[in-house]
């Protein structure tokens, strides 16, 4: 999933980004609101985490921007403040959901975990198409009975198709949502991906799930469109 940091603490975001980034997902980083806000409105995120102090305009008012948009992307906010009130101003502006500073790294990824499952607002937690089931809240998958092992962004990619199982998405979408904006976006690291994930979900007589949609992309279905 692709996700963006606005924080203006250098050391926090990079802490922020390393550990979403071995979790597999693509990070954004925007020192502050002004930038924050030209990233938010530049790329379809699937999270934004917003810092609320920030130089120029503060996170309210980055959050208050994109819902005045009409954007549903989940927000998490961040602060070093703990005030109930300060926390009702978040939430009433349309933050999701609020961490207080300083904040253990695993409260931190449980909450963008739960955040991004929450995502396609009454989605079922477990994504399944055809007989392969991924459980975005232990991260296990499944082909039938059969564990799949697969590395973090393999696992990224996965998770990213299964959301969008029988649409065709775009090498370029992929790229944009699965891998970061300083990627050299003219490799092969889609197909080269695809292959590898193929190998693991596609064994001996299992059906093909995954579909090459020929100068398109690929879509993810339990059968071929
Ligand atoms: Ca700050």
């Amino acid at each position: 999933m692709r996700i963006l940091v606005v924080e203006d603490e250098a050391k926090v975001s990079a802490f922020i980004r390393q550990a979403l980034e071995e979790e597999g997902h693509a990070v954004d980083v925007a020192a502050d609101g002004d930038s924050g806000l030209r990233f938010a409105f530049a790329t379809e995120y699937d999270l934004l985490i917003l810092d609320w102090l920030l130089p120029g305009h503060d996170g309210l008012e980055v959050c208050r921007a994109v819902r005045a948009a009409g954007w549903p992307v989940p927000i998490l906010m961040l602060t070093a403040r703990d005030a109930v009130a300060d926390r009702i101003a978040g939430l009433d502006t349309g933050a999701d959901d609020y961490l207080t500073k300083p904040f253990a790294l695993g409260e931190l990824l449980a909450r963008v975990r739960a955040l991004l499952r929450r995502g396609g607002a009454g989605q079922a937690p477990e994504l399944r198409v055809g007989d392969l089931v991924l459980d975005p809240a232990t991260r296990l998958v499944h082909r039938g009975t059969r564990p799949i092992l697969l590395s973090a962004k393999e696992y990224a990619l996965l998770e990213y198709l299964m959301r969008r199982s029988g649409e065709t998405v775009s090498r370029s979408r992929i790229m944009e949502h699965v891998w970061d904006f300083d990627f050299d976006s003219g490799t092969n690291v889609v197909d080269v991906y695809i292959y590898y994930l193929r190998s693991k979900i596609e064994r001996g007589k299992e059906s093909k799930l995954i579909h090459t949609v020929r100068g398109v992309g690929y879509s993810l279905a339990a059968h071929e469109h």
